[in-house]
């Protein structure tokens, strides 16, 4: 007999952790949190609340039932990650490739947590077996690099695991490849993510659809070629690798440079080591650079800023009072919106300092009928909504749309048996 379990996240934006049991093996997706780090000597309370997953015996370190087990992340975000850090078992960690090197740069840049786990690679499209179990990990597309969807089989039932997707990214194909598989393998279970969900009261004054990698990239590239005088400022988010590399292309084309800070550098050269990208001097780490990267520093940029872009983390936004004119663009760099007291920092200095403001942001995550369309397109016998703090208005979607699965909405804990 195989079970699925939900031990976490059921209705939040991430945090979400599920189970597949058998009497010897056990395969764990995800292993994030949704609130702040917890400390070790938290634990058990933190299980008590709800806020980890009751799997004492991992975080313990202590023996369990099973003769096989391993732990599969989707992605690396800290809703899918955040509780890794706890670990004390020997438990085996699987990622993908991407999703490795992106952690080991990060790492090495200090811009990552440590994992003290064992952690694997999974190479995408070639199941492994966990035990009686196997695991299968597919290339998907999220503002992450390295994101997976996640087959688990049986032998006798299929599962799978959307992880965080969307179909707006640059990868539309990824996602239509494993939705084809996914439905070729007629799942017992979909669990499919629903962030875009969760905030039905907003979705009322956002005439405009999310808009796509594509239109971003369009209307930077609009944006360098009306703008002749100001420096552009960009704060961007490390992890989205893809956009950064488009966005140094489409500037290159445009005969303005992108001026890197280093550790941003690194993580882009980590996926295209080719380009020749330039970097900020002042953000020297007394570590070798690669010979085809250019070096610049500030007072360069002070005496031609039209001729460049600079990529601003929030820590040196002080640096942009340098100049007299300043485009900031946000792409969904950190802070993120107002729930973070930082981002209010942000809007007084740019106002401050008359800066000009615009938001460059796409969603990592699927709109609402690109999420109905995956339902009704794997046709899963049942298809279970959560990564959401309104799953319920998920599945309405779901349903209202007549897809050929039955939704289910389960509760914290409960075995799913198959
Ligand atoms: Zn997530
Ligand atoms: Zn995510």
């Amino acid at each position: 007999m195989t079970n699925v379990q939900f031990l976490h996240g059921l209705k939040t934006i991430g945090g979400n952790i599920m189970a597949v049991t058998t009497a010897t093996s056990r395969v764990i997706c995800d292993f994030g949190l949704t609130g702040p780090a917890i400390a070790p000597d938290q634990i058990d309370q933190a299980i008590a609340s709800h806020d980890l997953p009751a799997l004492p015996e991992i975080f313990h370190g202590e023996a369990d039932a099973f003769a096989h087990e391993a732990i599969f992340i989707s992605h690396l975000h800290l809703d899918h990650t955040g509780a890794l850090p706890l670990i004390k078992s020997d438990i085996p960690v699987y990622v993908s490739q991407k999703t490795y090197d992106l952690y080991q740069v990060l790492l090495a840049n200090g811009m990552a947590q440590p994992f003290s786990v064992q952690l694997h690679v999974l190479p995408f499209n070639q199941p492994l077996a966990i035990g009686d179990l196997s695991v299968t990990g597919l290339p998907s597309d999220h503002d992450v690099v390295g994101a997976m969807a996640l087959l688990i089989s049986d032998g006798l039932h299929t599962f799978g695991y959307s992880g965080d997707v969307r179909w707006h990214g640059p990868h539309p194909e990824r996602v239509a490849k494993w939705v084809q598989v996914f439905k070729q393998r007629q799942l017992d279970l979909l669990m499919l993510e629903g962030t875009s969900f969760s905030f039905p009261d907003e979705a009322d004054d956002q005439p405009h659809p999310a808009r796509t990698e594509h239109e971003i990239a369009a209307t930077l590239k609009a944006i360098a070629a009306a703008n002749q005088t100001d420096l552009i400022a960009i704060t961007l988010y490390a992890r989205n690798v893809d956009r950064m590399i488009r966005f140094d292309q489409i500037l290159r084309d445009a005969n303005r440079t992108m001026v890197w800070e280093i550790p941003y550098a690194r993580v882009i050269h980590t996926f295209a080591p080719d380009l020749p990208l330039t970097v900020l001097r002042e953000t020297d780490d007394h570590q070798p650079l690669p010979n085809h990267w250019q070096v610049v520093g500030l007072a360069a940029l002070q005496a031609a800023p039209e001729r460049f872009v600079l990529q601003n983390d929030f820590r040196h936004l002080e640096w942009l009072a340098l100049f007299n004119q300043v485009t900031y663009l946000h792409s969904n760099g950190e802070p993120l919106g107002d729930y973070n007291p930082r981002y209010k920092q942000l809007q007084d200095f740019l106002t401050t300092h008359h800066f000009h403001f615009e938001r460059l942001a796409a969603s990592g995550h699927a709109k609402q009928e690109d999420l109905v369309k995956i339902a009704q397109m794997v046709a899963a016998q049942c298809t279970i909504p959560w990564h959401s703090f309104h799953p319920e208005l998920e599945a309405q979607a779901i349903e209202a749309a007549h897809a050929k699965t039955h939704v289910y909405l389960p509760q914290l804990n409960e075995k799913l048996l198959f």
